[in-house]
């Protein structure tokens, strides 16, 4: 196990680098590694051929592990799309890959919608309601790592997700707001980074796939703000899972298979009422001394709509599985921020908390992508430094 160089308290959070670590590696990243292989967790809807509104798309991605394996309607026998073959057997599909954790089972939507709200989430751009274009991906099988996308095609969209949104950055006149959600954007592209880092193509021509130390300390590890953005966003949506704890414990996990459902609400309690958690860093991030003051109302409007573009520009990402995680993590984000900002307290008496399943699925996942990255980031970080120091 590792401890990298940084200590003390994760700025403007509540707990330090080294519990944060602890408490990851020990209870959180095993709890939500289980939690999102669940049928709940492990399908996500999304519309993936979206049409970019800003730019024409310039398609940049090359690599065939740039698309998404999705199951195309006719591979579904006719019973399961009628809602007479509403059955709680656990029928699953294969995918064109034909991996068993491929399948995607077409019954979870009228299963699963009950309970669940269609509430919009003044956050983001996103409409799932949209059912004739929205496809389920099976997350498990396109787990996020290197594509090859990359050039002007990336590197426009993470311009105009920070120029854009935050064109003051870094300067002092930013306010607290602003600096936090300038923080929740890099800590996730640290964590996109990451990601690329630990799942690299060493070798195109044998398919060998592996660690790329180099690529995670070129693009976090040198810069520590990146690698303190990971960790803040990380407890931001720690915190929000966990003040959303009443809500979910008794949120509706069914997808017809009661073992497997059970399981997806055991992890859940298990994770949200934790007793290391709740004694090691009982509230990750202090969300009450945010949008105080007289502007505060029209200053939440404005970052509103900030991240609800940034949320549109993920449309744009020229390459699938990019967009795919891409949109899902801002979701995740902005199902984060909902929970913190949008309802109960003050300004929204008596609305209580309601999210759409695709949100809380979004929020689980990006947890477990942020997850990942902190462990990653604690393990290779002294490996780095050694490998740099000895040069
Ligand atoms: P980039 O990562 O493109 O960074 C651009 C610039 O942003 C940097 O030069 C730096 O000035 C600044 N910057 C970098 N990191 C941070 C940070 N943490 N905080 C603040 N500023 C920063 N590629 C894949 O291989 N797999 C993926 O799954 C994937 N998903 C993506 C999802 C999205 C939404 C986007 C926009 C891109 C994605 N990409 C993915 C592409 C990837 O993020 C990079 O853009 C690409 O690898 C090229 O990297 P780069 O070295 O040019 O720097």
């Amino acid at each position: 196990k590792g401890t990298h160089k940084y200590s003390g308290v994760v700025e403007d959070c509540c707990c330090d680098y080294e519990t944060v670590d602890h408490l990851n590696e020990d209870v959180l990243h095993p709890l939500l590694q289980d939690l999102v292989k669940t049928p709940f967790f492990r399908y996500f809807k999304i519309k993936l051929w979206c049409d970019c509104p800003f730019w024409l798309d310039d398609g940049m991605c090359h690599l065939r592990d740039c698309s998404v394996c999705e199951c195309p309607e006719n591979e579904f026998p006719e019973s399961f799309k009628k809602p007479s073959s509403r059955v709680l057997s656990y029928d699953y599909l294969m995918c064109q890959e034909g991996k068993p954790e491929a399948a995607v089972d077409r019954t979870l939507d009228q299963n699963t919608f009950r309970g669940w709200s269609e509430a919009d989430n003044p956050w983001t751009y996103d409409d799932e309601t949209d059912n004739a274009e929205m496809t389920y991906v099976n997350l498990q099988l396109n787990p996020e790592r290197y594509t090859g996308y990359s050039g002007p095609s990336a590197r426009r969209i993470w311009d105009a997700v920070y120029s854009e949104n935050c064109p003051k950055y870094p300067s002092e006149e930013m306010c607290q707001e602003e600096k936090i959600l300038y923080k929740l954007i890099s800590g996730l592209h640290s964590s996109i980074s990451v990601h690329i880092a630990s799942e690299y193509l060493l070798e195109e021509a044998t398919n060998m796939w592996g660690p790329n130390l180099t690529l995670l300390c070129d693009r976090v590890l040198k810069y520590p703000d990146r690698v303190r953005n990971l960790y803040f966003a990380f407890l931001f949506v720690l915190r929000a899972v966990t003040k959303a704890a009443d809500y979910l414990e008794y949120a509706d996990y069914s997808t017809g298979n009661p073992t497997e459902d059970l399981k997806a609400q055991s992890l859940m309690r298990q994770l949200l009422y934790n007793p290391t958690l709740q004694s090691a860093c009982p509230v990750p991030f202090d969300e009450a001394k945010l949008w105080k003051g007289q502007s505060g109302p029209e200053l939440k409007l404005r970052i509103q709509k900030q991240f609800r573009n940034i949320s549109a520009i993920m449309d744009c990402v020229g390459c699938e599985k990019c967009r795919l995680w891409g949109k899902l993590q801002v979701l995740g984000i902005g199902t984060a921020l909902k929970i913190l900002f949008s309802v109960e307290g003050k300004e929204h008496p008596g609305q209580s908390l309601q999210l759409q399943r695709n949100e809380l699925i979004a929020l689980m996942n990006l947890l477990n992508r942020l997850s990942e990255s902190v462990k990653f980031v604690n393990e290779m970080g002294p490996k780095v430094e050694a490998i740099d120091g000895g040069k």
